[in-house]
């Protein structure tokens, strides 16, 4: 595999189209779906001049896009999927409120999914989707600090590395291939001691044996002001945001039709399903096979913790995360697979409080406030990022797992691409929903 170069630049060059220029006849394109996936793509296709409309039934409303980790994650190029996963999944299922859960109701919709997640479990299939992920993934600044300084939220991002902490010496050397296939991709993997973990943040306690810095993992302040800022800025610039729940899409000879939730019709040169978790039932009435289930996540926000952290601090034994937002301390984490109907069990954010405090015996639990989202999860943790089958009209941009905020820009730049017919600087043959199906099949 070829080792990807993580150049800031390196890939930025390609001309966008002036919304001044006339050059061309403006082409109309509706986005489905206001999360910073949706609204990402908007940005590109409104900085390369099409007139855009955006259409969420709740285009304020609460969304995995706003109440996310915070972490631009680009370090984070192993899969969900790797060889002998399957022997701590007992573990983590075993324990009720613990990193893993599955809701017996759902599981039988399930077994496609988990079945496809087991077959790319193999060593070739982690190197191959590895190399997509690290491929998508060193582009994210090049895409992303444009983006945030054009809309106002240059400020609103914190380039202060990430850091996973080790209670157990075990801990580390199970982790160390991963570490070892990351460092191969261009990550720079720096490994501290007790000492150096407690001097980067002084407010972790004696349980953390040992760390791992990695500088160019990075975090905002708030990600629903990141959606809010850039989605207002995209009204104040021209979208259209709609609010209606899309329920069909029809291509057309030009374009496609939409019809909306009541029987309104509208319609648009270029569509881009950008609707999360809730993607695969437009793709699938499309004819598109799509694998993509919720992974519902968990965390509490902690207005005024009594500690102190400057980073996002990952606890890799216990698979959670803690990071300093603008609004207070956000302890997150958990993998359920229960289905989008299901209603959360805000246990699993109290438990990751109680856990927390092994780490940071300072924290004050007073006031956190609870939230949940769905993760849209496929199975090889490859977002789908690519036309429809049916349409090159329909463009698909979802299932981005646990890397929506961190890919959202670069996404919105391959879509933007793929609009106006441009060449996209990285292979997008690993995102087609083609792997989907039979023909295309790699799962
Ligand atoms: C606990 C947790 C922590 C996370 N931490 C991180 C992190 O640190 N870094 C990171 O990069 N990612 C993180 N993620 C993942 C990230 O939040 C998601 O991948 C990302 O937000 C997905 O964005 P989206 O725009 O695709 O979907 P969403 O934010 O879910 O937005 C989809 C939108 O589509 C709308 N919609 C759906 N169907 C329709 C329809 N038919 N008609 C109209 N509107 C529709 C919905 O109303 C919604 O507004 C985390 C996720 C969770 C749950």
């Amino acid at each position: 595999m070829d080792t990807v170069k993580w150049i800031p630049g390196a890939c930025a060059t390609h001309p966008l189209k002036n919304r001044e220029s006339n050059e061309m006849a403006v082409m109309s394109v509706t986005v489905v779906g206001a999360g910073i996936v949706g609204l990402s793509v908007a940005y590109e296709a409104l900085q390369s001049g099409a007139a855009v409309t955006i259409i969420d039934r709740n285009p304020e409303g609460d969304k995995a896009s706003f109440g996310n980790a915070g972490g631009i994650a680009v370090t984070e190029v192993i899969p969900a999927s790797v060889p002998g996963l399957w022997k701590k999944v007992p573990f983590w299922i075993a324990d009720p409120l613990g990193p893993l859960a599955l809701r017996v109701a759902h599981t039988p919709h399930l077994l496609p999914w988990l079945w496809s997640f087991a077959r790319v479990g193999t060593a070739s299939e982690v190197l191959r989707i590895s190399g997509a992920l690290a491929d998508i993934n060193s582009r994210v600044y090049d895409d992303l600090v444009p983006l945030f300084n054009k809309v106002g939220l240059a400020s609103d991002l914190f380039r202060k590395g990430a850091l996973t902490v080790y209670e157990s010496e075990s801990g580390l050397k199970r982790d160390q291939p991963d570490w070892d296939a990351k460092r191969a991709l261009g990550v720079d993997v720096q490994e501290l001691s007790a000492a150096q973990v407690r001097e980067l943040e002084p407010a972790l306690g004696p349980i953390v044996k040992s760390g791992v810095f990695t500088p160019q993992w990075s975090h905002v302040s708030d990600p629903k002001k990141v959606v809010d800022v850039l989605r207002n800025w995209l009204a104040a610039n021209g979208a259209q945001i709609l609010r209606g729940q899309v329920d069909r899409l029809n291509p057309t000879t030009d374009g496609a039709a939409i019809t909306l939730d009541g029987g309104k019709v509208l319609r648009a040169a270029k569509v881009v399903i950008a609707a999360g978790a809730w993607s695969a039932q437009l793709a699938r009435q499309l004819g598109d096979r799509v694998l993509l289930e919720s992974e519902r996540g968990y965390n509490t926000t902690i207005a005024s913790p009594g500690v102190a952290l400057e980073r996002e601090v990952i606890f890799a034994e216990r698979k959670f995360v803690a990071t300093p937002l603008s609004i207070g301390l956000r302890i997150g984490g958990a993998a359920e697979f229960g289905g989008l109907r299901a209603a959360p069990n805000f246990k699993r954010s109290k438990a990751l409080v109680k856990l927390v405090k092994l780490y940071l015996p300072g924290v004050k639990e007073e006031g956190g406030v609870e939230w949940s989202g769905h993760r849209p999860a496929t199975p090889d943790s490859l977002p789908v990022i690519g036309r429809s089958g049916p349409s090159r009209h329909i463009i698909y941009a979802f299932g981005h797992g646990h890397l929506g905020l961190t890919q959202g820009p670069t996404t919105g730049k391959i879509v933007g691409d793929l609009l106006f017919e441009r060449q996209p600087c990285l292979d997008v043959a690993p995102f087609s929903v083609a792997r989907f199906s039979q023909k295309g099949r790699r799962q």
